[in-house]
């Protein structure tokens, strides 16, 4: 069986976001026993991974995220566009777009400190979309 369900928010600039209770609940709503959970963002400016979702390490992902592709380098890709995000583009690409993560029981099987968060990499406010799948059994 396959559930799809969709996650909207609002971002602002640089946001990090726990959607692991998002991604829970879904799951809980499939009423699938094992099987995985897909994440995905479609753009190409945001992007999703795991962390351990406290303000230290919120600012660290930040730090090593403007250590990785600084805001103020050039990019091709502003050249050609002019929209000012180059920088984005390049940190969604590095980071990803999606994550699996495996459930049995009908629970995540994530670590105790490791929570499914959304980075918002663009260089403005946006509406967000983020699609979870459930596939299981
Ligand atoms: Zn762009």
């Amino acid at each position: 069986m396959i559930l799809t369900r969709w996650l909207e928010f609002d971002t602002r600039i640089g946001d990090v976001i726990d959607i692991t209770e998002k991604v829970a609940a879904t799951v809980q709503e499939s009423g699938l026993q094992a099987g995985i959970a897909v994440v995905f963002v479609p753009g190409a400016t945001a992007a999703v991974t795991t962390i351990e979702h406290e303000p230290g390490l919120v600012d660290d992902i930040k730090a090593a995220i403007e250590r990785i592709a600084p805001e103020q380098n050039e990019y091709a890709h502003d050249q050609k566009w002019g929209d000012g995000n180059g920088h984005s583009h390049i940190r969604a690409s590095l980071i990803g777009p999606s994550l699996t993560v495996p459930f049995q029981n009908g629970q995540l099987m994530l670590g105790t400190w490791q929570q499914i968060v959304f980075l918002e990499l663009d260089n403005g406010p946006r509406d967000r979309r983020v699609v979870v799948q459930i596939l299981g059994e």
